[in-house]
């Protein structure tokens, strides 16, 4: 079976790396943390003394880093050096669109197809290979890229040339980051007027106010489907990550010439968010700042 360097086994790479795995990948695994390493080689990966170790006679090379200036430093100082130009490179991690392209171009340069290709979905859907896919790049890599990103995902999408899967990644997740924040508001409000939240759910989930963080991520406890709001806001999708995204997408928008005052307004509230120790709480926990006054309903879900 094919060998695929995976370069990064954290929260992401470490699931991802093993779903490869158990599909009868060669995985050669490289990250600077040892008890990163450690856990992959217990979950089925080779560790390698270094990234450069890990590409020799690789077949693809998978990267799912923190940022944009990781990927960049990781592919111009070792991948694009040390791996077989019939490799096809796949970076997963979720960077900004300018370092996706220009990391794209050098490789191109250097006789490589690469492919951008974050992901939609957290730790778990990392960990359960349920991850969706939006890859970025031309025909050929995309066609490349599929049978290995199946492994990894439920879902995997073509959203077009050099730095496209970035594109959708940020776009999408300032619509996240810019209905949560309305959702949140909306309930505070609701509440105000004397509406009964779970009543308000239920006009609003079929009335035209709908959307996925008030049907699908209620951010009220006791209020639709269970959601981290039933959890204290503990684990799903960290505000932090969120703030992440919707700086690269404000990032990009100035880039692009873009009047995004919806997403700005949405990056500010979860930068105050953050600021305020809510980091690493789920990214509906904003609900708790923007009124903190605001008591959730007594009940509990079934
Ligand atoms: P993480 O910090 O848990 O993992 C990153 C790993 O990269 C770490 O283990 C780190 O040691 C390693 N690393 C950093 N520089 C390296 C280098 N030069 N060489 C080798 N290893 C190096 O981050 P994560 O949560 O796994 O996220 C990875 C990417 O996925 C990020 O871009 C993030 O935005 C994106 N993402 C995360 C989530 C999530 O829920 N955690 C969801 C979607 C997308």
């Amino acid at each position: 079976m094919a060998k695929i360097a995976f370069i990064g086994l954290g929260n992401m790479g470490g699931g991802m790396a093993a779903n490869l795995a158990k599909a009868g990948y060669q995985v050669r695994a490289f990250d600077l943390s040892q008890p990163a390493l450690d856990r992959a080689v217990e979950r089925g990966a080779a560790a390698a003394k270094s990234a450069a170790a890990a590409c020799k006679d690789a077949e693809a090379v998978v990267t799912m880093l923190p940022a944009g200036k990781h990927v960049a430093e990781v592919y111009r100082s070792t991948v694009l050096s040390a791996a077989p130009k019939t490799a096809i490179l796949l970076d997963c991690s979720t960077i900004d669109v300018a370092t996706a392209k220009a990391v794209e171009t050098d490789a191109q340069a250097a006789g490589f197809t690469m492919v951008d290709a974050p992901v939609s979905g957290g730790i778990a859907a990392a960990e359960g290979g349920t991850l969706t896919f939006m890859v970025g790049g031309s025909d050929e890599g995309f066609a490349r890229a599929r049978p290995i990103l199946e492994n990894m995902g439920k879902a995997v999408i073509h959203a077009g040339g050099p730095g496209s899967g970035q594109a959708a990644k940020i776009c999408n997740n300032m619509l996240l980051g810019a209905t949560m924040a309305a959702t949140c508001e909306t309930f505070v409000l609701a509440q105000k007027l004397g509406l009964d939240p779970q009543v308000f759910f239920d006009i609003a989930s079929k009335a035209s106010g709908q959307s996925w963080s008030m049907t699908s991520y209620c951010p009220v406890p006791g209020v639709g489907p269970d959601t981290p709001a039933d959890r204290g806001y503990e684990g799903g999708f960290a505000a932090a990550l969120m703030l992440k995204d919707l700086q690269l997408a404000m990032a990009a928008a100035q880039e692009a010439g873009a009047y995004t005052p919806m997403g700005g307004e949405a990056e500010e509230l979860y930068r105050r968010f953050v600021d305020l120790g809510g980091g690493t709480k789920d990214f509906s926990g904003i609900i708790k700042m923007i009124d903190d006054s605001w008591a959730p309903p007594a009940e509990t879900k079934e």
